[in-house]
């Protein structure tokens, strides 16, 4: 997607603190953290939000839980724990239009709505 913010980190057009990538996945720090730790673990296909999931992407989604596991094992907040946050459209309060997995860690996380 040409004017994503994200598909130009992915391009390496924009610059981005990568922590992990692989040929599908790409995970960076988020550039206002909201947590110690906050990174964004997303695919390097363009899927606008998680609401645009197809059955084709079932595997891929299980794999990003995989490298986010790997990532807080990496950033050492695996035992202590974390959060994984999807936001999905104008009500879920997602404002980038590329499908991220944001993983906060590194404090007590408060103010918990569900
Ligand atoms: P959301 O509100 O779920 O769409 O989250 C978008 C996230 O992307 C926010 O936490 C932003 O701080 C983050 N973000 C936006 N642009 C960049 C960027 N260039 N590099 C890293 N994170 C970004
Ligand atoms: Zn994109």
């Amino acid at each position: 997607m040409e004017d994503c913010i994200f598909c130009k980190i992915i391009k390496k057009e924009v610059p981005a603190d990568v922590v992990y990538e692989d040929d599908e996945i790409i995970a960076f720090k988020d550039i206002q953290p909201a947590a110690p730790i906050h990174i964004l673990v997303i695919p390097k296909k363009h899927i606008a939000s998680l609401a645009q999931l197809t059955k084709d992407d079932e595997t891929l989604i299980g794999r990003i839980y995989t490298v986010i596991n790997e990532v807080a094992s990496k950033q050492g907040v695996k035992e202590r724990g974390y959060r994984v946050i999807v936001n999905c459209g104008e009500d879920g309060g997602q404002e980038v239009g590329h499908l991220h997995f944001h993983l906060l860690a590194g404090k007590k996380l408060g103010e918990k709505i569900v």
